[in-house]
């Protein structure tokens, strides 16, 4: 602590006042300093700009420009806002102090000045200066840290999910294998969304959270939050009830990715913690006093009728990490959700709410200006790929970490792409002169040669610069995909690369057409074995259903494409259309 004198010693201190008096005087008390003086506002602006002095000590009283524009100036100004200003005032002057902090100043000295309170309030106002900037550089590193660490654990993570989900479509494995990769699988997604919400976490505090605007369908957004939150509630054996109003507007303009975000946490909190009963989903367009045409003000509300909140938890529940109720519960989530999402619904310019009496209910209002001209995103079958039409393509995966580049080409050589791999920018430069990619997937930090010198290169290479190249980077601040975009990558995906993310990529940029699996003809089981199967799938047996059609399998081959069906809709719970699926099937 004592070293604080020494760096107080070299606070340089900005004057502002036309009083020569006034400033002899104040020179003297703060001696100890290094001081700078500006007799206007004008002149004082641009002192501070180009001195970016620790504080400023601000007359109120000047010709021109009085101290309270001056300091409405600089606290509008990105490079003077952080510095603290010190009114000078009038000892009765109650009215002017009031003026002062609002605009900007974070305190006040009266004159005439008495010398030990004036170097008393110097002092304190330095030293709190100092400890906010320790504070920021503080909380920069660990943003940082946090950043890099995120980095780090998705590498592994990526390769790990990226088996599991192979491994889990793979029919030759023993039901027992089966299982246990489900449980890595589950495992290692669970632990995706906890360095997910430390990442938000970190970033929202550090200032770094970029709020994206895009034009979206908003009944085809909320029709998808609230299939993900059906299939949750059946499970559970909840009702799930969905009120959109008529009057909802189709196409809005906001941060869907964020706003999905926020609406998944406060949908899903309202499933676990609900026995019994139902979870609400309203939306709701709210009339305005002053109504316009170009925006929407929309309410999105949840309600449940589970276990509640205690009045006294009411406020801390938007702590990070705080979590009340049961252990049990506690474990299936982080304690981050309803920080992240209070916090992203404040960047969005509004107030999450809650209130607590049979049940819980959490609303927030959104105003989103209305586009026109947005359709339906057509829904793709989730169905996967057996390879694609037209000639060969080369595919270049340059990556430093076997197991990703192992991954990526396990995946890629099963569509029938030809491969090649290099272990970094240097080693791809080689590859290249011996086999000609028309699509390179680049991982961007490596040693030797990273992504981004490896694509410049590329790009000033008249042979070479007309290769498409798709970054693959674990480091998901918005700032990395800049650059790598900057840098000449034409496109950037997020790891861990999720199968279908990829395939999209593919076909945009080759401009492929996938071949699916080839027609089969359908062919039923018998009426007796289908009633079986129905009861089982009436009472949500998903490990019975799973085990009956298997039987069935081995029983007659050609039910093949009846018992994937099936499979399609138990894996995602899709009991409703299962049975729909099945009592279609009784009567062929
Ligand atoms: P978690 O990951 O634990 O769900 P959140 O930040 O989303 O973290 O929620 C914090 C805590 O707030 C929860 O652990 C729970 O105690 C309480 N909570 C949130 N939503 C509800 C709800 N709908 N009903 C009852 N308690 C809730």
């Amino acid at each position: 602590m004592n070293n604080n004198s020494t760096v107080l010693y070299e606070s340089i201190i900005l004057i502002i006042d036309d009083e020569p008096t006034n400033l002899a005087l104040i020179k003297i008390y703060l001696k100890a300093y290094k001081i700078l003086i500006a007799r206007s506002g004008e002149e004082g602006i641009k002192l501070a700009h180009s001195a970016q002095p620790h504080l400023i000590l601000l007359d109120v009283i000047m010709p021109d420009m009085d101290g309270f524009e001056t300091c409405r100036r600089l606290k509008s100004d990105e490079q003077t806002q952080e510095i603290p200003v010190l009114f000078m005032t009038v000892l009765s002057d109650i009215e002017d102090k009031l003026k002062g902090f609002a605009a900007g100043g974070v305190d006040y000295i009266t004159k005439p000045f008495h010398d030990k309170e004036l170097l008393a309030r110097v002092q304190t106002h330095l030293k709190l200066q100092q400890a906010l900037q320790a504070a920021e550089t503080a909380n920069h590193a660990k943003s940082q840290f946090l950043a890099n660490m995120s980095h780090e654990l998705r590498t592994p993570l990526n390769a790990i999910l990226g088996y599991t989900q192979l491994f889990k479509d793979d029919k030759s494995l023993m039901e027992k294998q089966g299982k246990q990769i489900d449980i890595i699988h589950r495992s290692g997604e669970h632990l995706l969304m906890i360095i997910n919400d430390i990442l938000d976490m970190s970033k929202i505090e550090a200032g770094k959270i970029e709020l994206e605007s895009v034009d979206f369908h908003l009944p085809d957004f909320l029709k998808t939050l609230v299939e993900m939150s059906q299939i949750k509630a059946q499970l559970k054996g909840i009702s799930f009830i969905y009120e959109p109003m008529p009057d909802l507007p189709t196409g809005v303009q906001g941060d869907e990715k964020h706003l999905r975000q926020i609406l998944l946490n406060l949908l899903s909190n309202a499933i676990k913690f609900t026995e019994q009963g139902q979870v609400i989903f309203k939306v709701q367009s709210l009339k305005m006093k002053e109504q316009t045409t170009k925006y929407s003000h929309i309410r999105f509300q949840v309600e449940d009728t589970g276990i509640g909140i205690p009045p006294e938890q009411l406020e801390k529940i938007f702590l990070p990490f705080h979590q009340v109720g049961e252990q049990r519960l506690q474990r299936q989530g982080t304690g981050l959700g309803l920080a992240i999402s209070r916090q992203l619904v404040h960047l969005m310019g509004s107030e999450l709410y809650v209130e607590s009496t049979m049940g819980s209910t959490f609303w927030f209002d959104l105003d989103l200006p209305k586009v026109s001209g947005i359709s339906e995103p057509v829904t793709k079958e989730q169905q996967m790929p057996v390879g694609f039409r037209g000639g060969k393509r080369n595919i270049l995966i340059i990556d430093d970490n076997m197991e990703n580049r192992l991954f990526l080409k396990t995946m890629l050589l099963g569509l029938g792409f030809e491969i090649a791999e290099a272990v970094n920018g240097r080693d791809a430069l080689i590859q290249m002169t011996h086999f000609q990619p028309q699509l390179i997937l680049l991982d961007l930090v490596m040693p030797e040669m990273d992504g981004f010198e490896f694509v410049r290169k590329i790009r000033q290479n008249p042979s070479l610069k007309d290769i498409i190249v798709i970054a693959i980077s674990a480091k998901v601040f918005q700032q990395t995909k800049q650059e790598s975009l900057a840098a000449g990558c034409q496109d950037f995906i997020a790891k861990p690369v999720q199968f279908a993310t990829l395939l999209e990529h593919l076909q945009t940029h080759l401009g492929l057409e996938w071949i699916y699996t080839q027609a089969q003809n359908l062919v039923f089981p018998t009426r007796e074995k289908l009633e079986e199967l129905l009861a089982l799938v009436e009472i949500h047996h998903i490990t019975g259903i799973h085990q009956y059609i298997n039987q069935m399998k081995e029983f007659d081959p050609k039910l093949g494409l009846f018992i994937s069906t099936v499979e399609q809709f138990s894996k995602k719970y899709q009991f409703e259309k299962l049975i729909e699926f099945i009592q279609y099937s009784g009567e062929k």
